[in-house]
């Protein structure tokens, strides 16, 4: 055990270096009882360190070897392997000397809570969910049920594990103390019971619904509200709808884990949405208006004279929502000029045609024509 400051042992009991044995049990007397832990409800964590200090300190002093000890080396003589004090040995044997049948020492150090009975309540486990949804469910966002299975207090038995009309009965072991007591020399150990496991009762009969557990598993319907421009990976936290917490402690938190399924031609790249869409030579050349699907209906698309293959036309805050309540993105379409493959004979006399009268230079087009300036705004 660290300890970063430790104070004199005579100064603890407040004796000079040469007090008798006499004294220093005196002296031991009255800080003990005055640090009783159970005398200081208010601040029992200050008083119990302060009542061990001086139970270490009467420890050593009233024995003489290690006083001797301490007397020459200080802390750091006692500190070494048969130094130190044992707080589970011999000096339990003394108090009943000093103190007779006084209030239980025994519970103090054998670490154990008094009463036996207190379990500690402790936080529930989070659960996780994980769910599918549709590109345009996460687009626009839903209200949805989920079920899952939980563990919930036991109705039948109100979560104590006994039957209907049994109840608990004192565990016989202990006698309901939840705790053993062993003779040891003088004095007295205290053990936790092996029968009950401190909790001091024991159940006379289990619960059917449970099995005596307390519990059991049932399947909740959770109303889940999913906001809009959530993406595979989005983790929402339900609170609270975790497992419950054992004896009484808070419950834990439900988490859904969220998958969204790709759009067949939607491609999604944070809020933006990109979206290819097919001309016809014809129309890149002398330009069209367009119906282009959008994530709420149709899009108007004016694609203007001489459009190149490649451009890309945006449509400001039709993409989708930030979840976390920014703004919302845009959506491009991203124009390719087919190119035709099989034409008739008509088809290819007319291209014929407007080959030999449309003459274009082969020669390398110029650096720096990137996609992004071909951007264009469409308002409205
Ligand atoms: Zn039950
Ligand atoms: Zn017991």
């Amino acid at each position: 055990m660290a300890k970063t400051h430790q104070r004199d042992y005579y100064e603890v009991l407040g004796v000079t270096r040469t007090a008798s044995v006499d004294d220093i049990k005196a002296a031991y007397r009255k800080c003990a009882l005055k640090w009783h832990p159970d005398r200081h409800p208010q601040d029992k964590a200050e008083a119990e360190v302060k009542f061990r200090e001086s139970t270490e300190a009467y420890s050593v002093l009233s024995d003489s070897q290690k006083r001797q000890i301490y007397d020459t080396y200080g802390h750091s003589g006692l500190s070494g392997a048969g130094g130190g004090v044992d707080f589970s040995g011999t000096i339990f044997q003394d108090f009943h000397d000093i103190f007779g049948d006084f209030f239980g020492f025994e519970d103090l150090f054998s670490g154990a809570r008094r009463g036996g009975r207190s379990r500690r309540s402790q936080r529930g486990s989070d659960l996780r969910y994980d769910m599918t949804l549709t590109f345009e469910e996460a687009a626009t966002g839903v209200n949805t049920k989920i079920k899952i299975p939980r563990q919930e207090f036991c109705g039948a038995c109100n979560g104590t594990g006994a039957k209907a009309g049994t109840g608990v009965v004192a565990c016989q072991t202990c006698g309901g103390r939840g705790q053993l007591a062993y003779q040891q020399g003088f004095f007295t150990i205290t053990r936790t019971c092996p029968a009950c496991q401190g909790a001091g009762q024991i159940i006379k009969e289990r619960c059917i619904e449970c099995r005596g557990q307390g519990r059991v598993e049932k399947e909740r319907t959770i109303e889940l509200r999913i906001p809009p421009g959530v993406d595979t990976g989005t983790r929402l936290r339900v609170q609270g709808e975790g497992e419950p917490g054992p004896n009484g402690g808070p419950a834990g938190d439900l988490y859904v884990v969220l998958e969204v399924k790709e759009h067949p031609f939607f491609e999604r790249r944070g809020a933006d949405l990109y979206c290819t869409i097919p001309i016809s030579i014809a129309q890149a050349a002398l330009g069209a208006e367009l119906q282009v699907p959008g994530l709420a209906g149709d899009e108007k698309l004016k694609i203007p004279e001489g459009t190149e293959s490649g451009a890309v036309f945006r449509v400001r805050g039709k993409g989708l929502a930030d979840p976390h309540g920014g703004g919302k993105g845009d959506l491009y379409y991203h124009v390719r000029v087919l190119t035709p493959t099989k034409l008739t004979r008509e088809q290819r006399k007319l291209i014929e045609q407007l080959g030999t009268s449309l003459k274009v230079e082969n020669k390398p087009a110029e650096r720096g024509s990137s996609l992004f300036d071909k951007v264009k705004d469409i308002f409205g």
